[in-house]
């Protein structure tokens, strides 16, 4: 055929280039149902949009696809024998409002990018993999937060059909909206036995592997939370007649209280962190001494005894401050979240990976918030490899991460894979 430029058909090999790229390309419209940005809450309309594109690609790098019951992605490589147990791999596909492009979509793209790179050469193993695109991790839409995690890990008290969004639909009408039968939903349930660990890639969300320069970390938990809502009830008086030693103010007394919870924060371990983000003034008034005050404090710590020492040190000195100022006290434990530990051999196997690619030792840090890891490690063990994110900043549209991390994410899970096989 002289005279024709003809190119051979390639298949591009797999690279973190193009993970990068299709984070990017599902960060709008139609992947979102915000013009102006990306908030993909689950079961919307860039949701579905979503799936349909994440399955394509699913499809392009060798696996079967299926939406389960309960609307999760799935992709399926089958392994040396067909219907083996699987590794799973994956991380969530909704976003928060102003999202970011990476938080939780990053995780699912490199998992079809490793399978992508084993189905290139042929490569299979005694196990499936799978790729998974969790549902609803962000809680954005429903008053509640990884409803498609706790239903395919099994743990799914304390959710019911009935709960609304912000616009009143029930979240049996959005399921029943997308097509799912409500009668099947506990279909999405994973049966013991068919999954043997779960993997998950997520963006950092915090400034650590920035701070020291490194591209990836190995997660060795998922930090123990407790939040509290506390009340102080002084007495409300004129601010220009109310003498000062007479007085009961509130608004002084969780100042206080503030400062002593952040430098307690600052006093424990690396992982500890506490923090008052709320803080409600009664009545709010420039010239009334303030007699209502309500302010809620989150402690957090990879284990749940650095947790609680750390609480009731807290706890006991707001007491203190409370009786000498002649404040009412009030605190209810609103959240009470246990650590969980990541599986230690997949974090040594991951750790290992670490090493192979970089050449470095693994940093490994504790995950100050959520995944949907955490769920999953109720039915299997789990593994997570963090990503350095820009600044730290997520949740944001301005959450980056570079392409040249993303690559060393690529190789990290890929020869994680391969650890597995020899060593699980
Ligand atoms: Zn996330």
């Amino acid at each position: 055929m002289v005279g024709l430029d003809m190119q051979p058909i390639t298949v591009p090999p797999p690279s973190g280039q193009r993970v990068h790229a299709r984070c990017d390309l599902l960060g709008h419209a139609p992947y979102s149902d915000d013009a102006q940005g990306l908030f993909r809450p689950y079961l919307g309309a860039g949701y579905r949009a979503t799936l349909d594109r994440i399955a394509a690609w699913m499809s392009d790098a060798g696996m079967s696809v299926r939406v389960d019951a309960i609307g999760n992605v799935v992709g399926r490589y089958e392994g040396i024998a067909p219907d083996a147990p699987s590794l799973l791999i994956g991380s969530h596909v909704d976003s928060v409002r102003h999202g970011g492009r990476y938080d939780g979509m990053l995780g699912v793209i490199l998992g079809i990018e490793v399978v992508a790179a084993f189905a290139r050469v042929g490569r299979r193993f005694p196990f499936a993999l799978e790729v998974i695109g969790f549902g609803d991790e962000e809680g954005s839409r429903f008053p509640a937060a990884m409803l498609t995690s706790r239903t395919v890990a099994g743990v799914r008290d304390g959710f019911d059909l009935s709960m609304v969004d912000g616009d009143g639909i029930s979240l049996a009408a959005a399921l029943a909206e997308f097509g799912l039968d409500l009668a099947a939903i506990d279909d999405a349930r994973i049966a013991p036995g068919r999954v043997l660990a779960y993997v998950e890639a997520h963006i950092e969300q915090g400034p650590v592997l920035e701070a020291e320069g490194r591209a990836v970390g190995v997660v060795s938990a998922i930090a123990a939370q407790h939040r509290y809502r506390v009340t102080m009830q002084g007495m409300a008086g004129h601010a220009g007649t109310m003498a000062m030693h007479l007085r009961r103010d509130a608004l002084a007394a969780a100042a206080e209280a503030i400062g002593t919870v952040e430098r307690i924060g600052r006093a424990g371990p690396a992982d500890l962190v506490a923090t008052v983000g709320r803080l409600e003034v009664l009545p709010g008034a420039a010239n009334v001494v303030p007699g209502d005050v309500m302010f809620t404090i989150d402690v957090r710590a990879g284990t749940n005894a650095v947790r609680d020492a750390a609480a009731g040190e807290i706890l006991s000195e707001i007491r203190d401050i409370a009786a000498r100022r002649d404040i009412v006290l009030g605190v209810a434990l609103q959240q009470d979240l246990d650590a969980t530990p990541c599986d230690a051999h997949l974090t040594e196997l991951m750790e290992q990976a670490v090493v192979d690619v970089t050449g470095a030792p693994a940093r490994v840090l504790v995950s100050g918030a959520g995944h949907d890891a955490m769920v999953m490690a109720h039915l299997v063990p789990v593994s997570m490899l963090f990503i350095r994110c820009e600044k730290g900043i997520s949740h944001n549209p301005a959450e980056a991460v570079s392409t040249a991390d993303v690559e060393v994410a690529l190789r990290t899970l890929t020869d994680f894979v391969c650890l597995f096989e020899r060593h699980c």
